[in-house]
Parts: structure tokens; C-alpha cells; sequence
């Protein structure tokens, strides 16, 4: 034996020693300890939670599932958000004047119906900067034409245009709604929900019967259903004339008749067609639940929950965003790029002083904020392996995922949040035992994905991407659980009172 081997033995006879000294559970909590250093692993929020917790994130998911059912689109969802915001002391922020924004008051302000933004005013001076949560309340649909009406084989068709990332053939055959506003050239205005209770009718995309689909199922599954053969079925009764289009006709004849609304009025509607039906709990445990629309919703909903729980006043003036159009891109005056939000922040910044403020206080504002930008991600499918990297894609029911970046083809178009601001929302996470998992979305060139987080991190502040993972994201349905519901409400809970 060499002397650098007796050594070694040495030292390894002299720790078996201390080993034996500890008792059995010290040395298995060292182990942990040790373990928990080295290591990261995140844990099954079933191993984390009580009989307590776990019942309490069951009342949650009720309470979400409800609210889903009523808030199917983004005006809808703007309605119902503002029903629970003044529920919770929220006032709206033009019916205050610059002065009245002291710490703890608790405002909001709608952007023409379809984006919303809330706050509660924190201690410190809004120049030390916001906590933001910014997540969207459009999700991927099927809109109409601007003149969707048509008829043909004695059958009356809407031409649809649809919206967001889908793939068609999910959409047919199935129970469909149609939820929106027609404004009538009067300037008054009908919203519609037909679809949703039991004696409503549903409407309908066709597909081809199987019998005769040799030539469609040689196709391309983006060429099986294009998005010209999403024409919606509405109608099969003619007007009792027979005249030119009297199947279109007698489908206006009922417009006319029960809402008052002619084909001119299509023209400017806003209808959109998603899937009829109520979210459901899924699986005999009933630890998931199956909705549309989780996609963003469940964030914007845990955003909206953890905002009006707050019961003390934050440290940091809390905001809420809620965008539209996040679905194809962002852009416009409810999306994201848009200045309105910015608008916003500004004018907390001026209300809670006597009105004055100046670019370089607002900038100082801007930049010294954090934001969670809260956005699904993919949960692993074990049925569909090939498109996650199970060393770093989310798994549902370990709680809220983190990602340091996003987007496809090489991060193109990714927000990419700092080790610094990642760490310390880790950080904050950690403190409040908050469950979280770092993520990607899906193996790298399987695709890929971006949200809101990149327009407001152009601001200057610090965002990092974070949210619920999810299985059959944009599918008609998707699938969320519970347990994740529960644990993102705690986790921008967390971040607000940071
Ligand atoms: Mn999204
Ligand atoms: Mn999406």
C-alpha cells in the first residue's frame, strides 16, 4: 500500500466511525440534507400536501370550473373578473382622481372590453417598482367571416376564419357554441352564449364519413380539414317563400326574430365558435380537470385569485395583466405590445402622487419591476414521449414550472430571463414552500412557443416565463390538475407579498 492509499483508508475508517456515533435518523436527515444541497429534485405535490391542502385545492378546482363555464371568451372573462374584483373592494381606476392611490387600495381598468388590468398599491413609493403577474384571456378559437352566411345543397353554412394555433380536425364533429356581441347599426349591442345550457341547440363543423375517405386519409394531417372546410352548420329550415336563398333566409327570419339582428349586423359581429359543454373533472380520483380554454385561462384565474386573497398591503404595489390576442401575436390595442398596459402603470405611478411625474421616475418605475409572465407550458405525455426531454419538461403535479427561456428553432424569439432574477424568484418560491420545477417547452426542434413575456421585458423589467403545465395544450380540450391549480395560486400569492 502506498502512503497516499493508507491515507485514504484512514479517512474513510474515520468517517464509518462518525457515521456510527449519529443515530439512525440523524444520519438519514443528514442524507437528506445533503441530498437536498447537491441535488434538485421536485416533488410530487402529493407527498407535499395534507388531507387539509388537499381538500382546500379541491375548492379551488370547483370554484375555477365555474368560472370557466361562465368566462369562455375574453369579454366574457373581462365581465366576470370585474364581478369578483369589486366583490373584492376593486374600484375603477377613472373613477378616482391623482391623490387618492395611498398604499392598499385596490383598483382596476378594462381596455375595450377585452384586456384588464388590476392593482394593489403596496407600501413603498410605485418608483421602487411593481410585481406584476401578466397572463392572456384569449384563447385559440374559430371566429366567422364578415359575411358568413351562405347556403348550399338546402343547408345553411357560417364561413369561419379561425384563430390561434389549432389543428382543425380536433374542431369537427363535435358540440359547438357560438359566444359574442353583435352591434347593430344603431350602435346597440346583443351578446349572445347559444350552446351552453341543455334545451340550447349546439352547431357543428362536418367531417367526411369514414366510407368514403380513402382519398382524405392519404393526407397531410394539415391538409385532412383545411380552413376552408371549417363551414359551421347552423340551419336547415327555408323561408316559407320559395325564393332565391331561402335557407339563408329562414335562418336570418329567426336572427331577426329572436334577437333582433339582420345580416348586416354579422357584418361588424364579433362570434366566436368554441366547444359547447362545461368543464369536467377528469379521472376516477378526480385529480384533473378537462376544460377548454386552460390556455391562459388558468393562469389568468390564479392571477385574479391571488390578487383579490391579498388581505394585507403588499410591500410592492401588486398588478395583475390580463391580455388579448396573445394567440396570434400580441399585437393590437388589447394585446401585449400594446402602450396601453404601460399607460396603465403610468398612471398608478402619477394617481398615487398629486398627479405629476416625470419620464425618468416612470423608466426607474418600469425597470426596477419583476414579472411572471404566467403562461402554460407542456406537461410530459408518456404517450407521446418523442417531444419531451424528461430531464427538463414539466410533469403534472409538481407545481407551478419555471422557464428560463422559451421559444423554437433555437430559442428564436425567447424571452430569457437572467440566472440573477431567476434565482431570487426561485427564492421566493422556496421561502413561501411554494412547489416549482424548472422547465422547457418540449424537446429542442420538436417546435416550441413564446408568450407575453418578451414585449414587457422590452420595457426594461425583469420577466421570466411560468406557469401550469398542461396536456393537449390548444386542443378543444385540455387537461390541467388540480393540485397544480392550487399550487400556482400559492406561488403568485408568494411573489405579490415578496
Ligand atoms: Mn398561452
Ligand atoms: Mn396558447
Amino acid at each position: 500500500m502506498s502512503k497516499k492509499q493508507i491515507e485514504h483508508e484512514l479517512h474513510q475508517l474515520e468517517s464509518q466511525d462518525r457515521q456510527a456515533q449519529l443515530s439512525k435518523e440523524e444520519q438519514e436527515s443528514a442524507g437528506k440534507a445533503l441530498l437536498a444541497q447537491l441535488g434538485y429534485v421536485s416533488d410530487l405535490l402529493w407527498d407535499r400536501y395534507s388531507e387539509e391542502e388537499i381538500l382546500k385545492a379541491r375548492e379551488h378546482a370547483s370554484a375555477y370550473k365555474t368560472f370557466l363555464d361562465q368566462a369562455k371568451t375574453e369579454r366574457e372573462f373581462v365581465k366576470k373578473a370585474v364581478e369578483k374584483l369589486e366583490q373584492s373592494g376593486f374600484v375603477a381606476l377613472d373613477s378616482l382622481k391623482d391623490g387618492d392611490l395611498k398604499p392598499g387600495k385596490r383598483v382596476y381598468q378594462i381596455q375595450r372590453h377585452k384586456a384588464l388590468c388590476a392593482a394593489v398599491i403596496g407600501q413603498e413609493d410605485l418608483e421602487k417598482g411593481f410585481h406584476i403577474v401578466g397572463a392572456h384571456i384569449d384563447s385559440p378559437r374559430v371566429d366567422l367571416k364578415p359575411h358568413p352566411l351562405y347556403e348550399d345543397q338546402e343547408l345553411a353554412y357560417f364561413k369561419t376564419h379561425y384563430y390561434g394555433g389549432i389543428k382543425k380536425y380536433q374542431w369537427t364533429t363535435r358540440p359547438l357554441a357560438l359566444h359574442g356581441v353583435v352591434t347593430r347599426a344603431d350602435g346597440t349591442q346583443v351578446s349572445l352564449a347559444v350552446g351552453e345550457s341543455e334545451d340550447d341547440p349546439i352547431f357543428a363543423f362536418t367531417e367526411l364519413l369514414i366510407h368514403l375517405s380513402r382519398e382524405q386519409m392519404q393526407k397531410k394531417a394539415t391538409e385532412v380539414v383545411t380552413g376552408e372546410e371549417l363551414n359551421l352548420l347552423v340551419g336547415s329550415e327555408p323561408y316559407p317563400e320559395k325564393i332565391e336563398r331561402r335557407f339563408c333566409l329562414g335562418l336570418l327570419k329567426y336572427l331577426y326574430e329572436r334577437y333582433g339582428i339582420t345580416e348586416r349586423d354579422l357584418i361588424t359581429a364579433e362570434l366566436e365558435i368554441v366547444p359547447a359543454g362545461k368543464a369536467r373533472d377528469l379521472g376516477f380520483d378526480r385529480s384533473m380537470i378537462a376544460a377548454y380554454g386552460h390556455d391562459d385561462r388558468i393562469c389568468s384565474w390564479t392571477g385574479l385569485e391571488a390578487l383579490t386573497q391579498l388581505s394585507d398591503t403588499p410591500r410592492q404595489t401588486a398588478v395583475l395583466i390580463l391580455t388579448d390576442k396573445e394567440e396570434v401575436g400580441s399585437q393590437g390595442n388589447t394585446g401585449a405590445q400594446s402602450r396601453v398596459f404601460e399607460t396603465f402603470l403610468l398612471e398608478l405611478l402619477a394617481m398615487s402622487q398629486d398627479g405629476s411625474h416625470n419620464e425618468r421616475q416612470f423608466r426607474r418605475a418600469i425597470e426596477a419591476s419583476a414579472m411572471l409572465s404566467a403562461d402554460v407550458t407542456n406537461g410530459i405525455d408518456p404517450t407521446f414521449p418523442s417531444v419531451s426531454d424528461r430531464y427538463n419538461d414539466a410533469r403534472l403535479g409538481h407545481g407551478i414550472a419555471i422557464l428560463k427561456a422559451t421559444g423554437s428553432g433555437g430559442k428564436g424569439g425567447a424571452n430569457d430571463a437572467s440566472s440573477e432574477f431567476m434565482t431570487w424568484v426561485g427564492r421566493v418560491f422556496d421561502q413561501a414552500e411554494v412547489a416549482w420545477q424548472a422547465a422547457e417547452l418540449g424537446r429542442v426542434d420538436a417546435g416550441g412557443g413564446g408568450t407575453v413575456a418578451k414585449y414587457f421585458s422590452n420595457l426594461g423589467m425583469d420577466v421570466i416565463d411560468c406557469g401550469v403545465p398542461l396536456l393537449c395544450m390548444h386542443a378543444p380540450q385540455e387537461i390541467a390538475h388540480v393540485l397544480d391549480l392550487h399550487e400556482t395560486i400559492r406561488a403568485y400569492e408568494a411573489f405579490y407579498k415578496a
